[in-house]
């Protein structure tokens, strides 16, 4: 990477200002997953090791630029003292006075944590103002929190303008390193895997992805509107009918390309996702007119199992069927184990992201035995659509 890293800034005796993605679950007031929060304490960890002034942001939930005591960050930096076994600051705010008095009483080796970065409007809004504040705390800028690097805001991308120096930590050093080496450059064959809910949300990633790999595997509802514009009968299935067109070309383009774009064959159909007991296994030409499709079918998973467990590169985003719903879990399972299995006996690189796909593999308990799990959502997806991400373009070159 030709951007700065944390490594090459003198951190001792400065204040050094991390953005984090501290964006973590909360339930009764405690943290419910700390995932984020333990992927970011590398960076952390390193910056108090040289003795800088740790200052940490982060957003949490969508307050919508006003303070609200629910999504307070104060309980992550409870969790995060625990997690360190150090004291960590807690200031009220994340400018102004407030935050002044907290980052000025600080010396070497110590953590802050601010206050929501969204209790201001300023934060979503790119405020040149609210940035310069943000930048008025700190000697040097450190973005670690890459599952914000797709939006431009005050203190992923704003900030950046007034401050010296603006460096990647070893989070988003890793993230981009994993995802950009798989694209660019992957051992091949290279399968990619999509699921989840919408093909919308995924064309570009598609599209982008048809240039670099050998096999496509879909699943999930996205795979009803292909099916649709093959013109099969879905059902009741989850279907974007605006983008059976967009989906016909994708297959047109993955034929010209010589990519190997795969639909099931056959599926677990219901009345509806709470009709589990009534659950049964069709051909995707047999899909009755009153059921849904809910998840992959048994034929789908061996096949799909097949070509993965040959693959050297693989990247999954989005679950293959209602997978918080047993039985329709099975065909999420069946593609987390096949991952796992070509991980740990071939040696491939797999790659997952997304929270629900990263949740099935935490589910089945294979998470260990995979090469990189990103802690990005929308910002996995839009590095894997070719984008260039802002909050990575706005850091300084090397
Ligand atoms: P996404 O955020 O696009 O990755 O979509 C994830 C969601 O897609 C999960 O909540 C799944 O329950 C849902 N999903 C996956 N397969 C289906 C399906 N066949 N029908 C309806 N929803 C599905």
């Amino acid at each position: 990477m030709s951007k700065l890293s944390i490594r090459d800034l003198g951190l001792a005796g400065k204040r050094v200002f991390i953005r984090v993605d501290f964006n973590v679950p909360l339930e009764d007031g405690k943290v419910a997953d700390d995932t984020r929060i333990t992927a970011a304490i590398p960076t952390i960890q390193y910056a108090a090791d040289k003795g800088a002034r740790v200052i940490l942001a982060s957003h949490l939930g969508r307050p919508k630029g006003q303070r609200n005591p629910k999504y307070s960050l104060r309980p992550v930096a409870e969790h995060l003292a625990k997690l360190l076994g150090k004291p960590v600051a807690f200031a009220n705010d994340c400018i102004g006075e407030e935050a002044a008095k907290v980052v000025n009483a600080m010396k070497d080796g110590e953590i802050t944590l601010l206050e929501n970065l969204r209790f201001h409007t300023g934060e979503e809004s790119n405020d040149p103002k609210f940035a310069e504040q943000l930048a008025a705390l700190c000697d040097v800028y450190v973005n670690d929190a890459f599952g914000a690097a797709h939006r431009a805001h005050a203190s992923t991308e704003g900030i950046t303008k007034y401050v010296k120096q603006a460096a990647a930590g070893f989070l988003m050093e890793k993230e981009l390193r994993y995802l950009s080496e798989a694209l660019s450059n992957p051992r091949r064959p290279f399968v990619v895997i999509l699921g989840g809910a919408k093909v919308s949300d995924k064309i570009q990633v598609v599209e982008n992805l048809l240039k670099s790999a050998e096999t496509v595997l879909i699943g999930g509802a996205m795979a009803y509107t292909f099916l649709k514009a093959r013109g099969l009968e879905v059902g009741k299935s989850l279907v974007e009918p605006d983008k059976t067109e967009l989906a016909s070309q994708l297959e047109a383009k993955a034929k010209e390309r010589n990519v190997n774009l795969q639909l099931p064959v056959d599926h677990v159909v219901a009345a509806n996702p709470d009709d589990g007991a009534n659950a049964k296994n069709v051909s995707i030409y047999e899909t009755p007119a009153d059921l849904m499709g809910l998840d992959i079918g048994s034929e789908t998973q061996k096949a799909y199992a097949e070509i993965i467990e040959r693959a050297q590169t693989i990247i999954w985003n989005g679950p293959m069927g209602i997978f918080e719903k047993a039985p329709f879990d099975q065909g999420t399972r069946a593609v987390a184990q096949a991952v796992a299995r070509v991980s740990e006996n071939n040696d491939a690189t797999s790659i997952i992201g997304g929270g629900d796909s990263v949740a099935a593999i935490q589910e089945t308990g294979l998470a260990g035995k995979i090469t990189h799990i990103s802690t990005g959502g929308g910002a996995t997806l839009e590095l894997l659509a070719g984008d260039i991400l802002p909050g990575v373009v706005a850091l300084s070159e090397k």
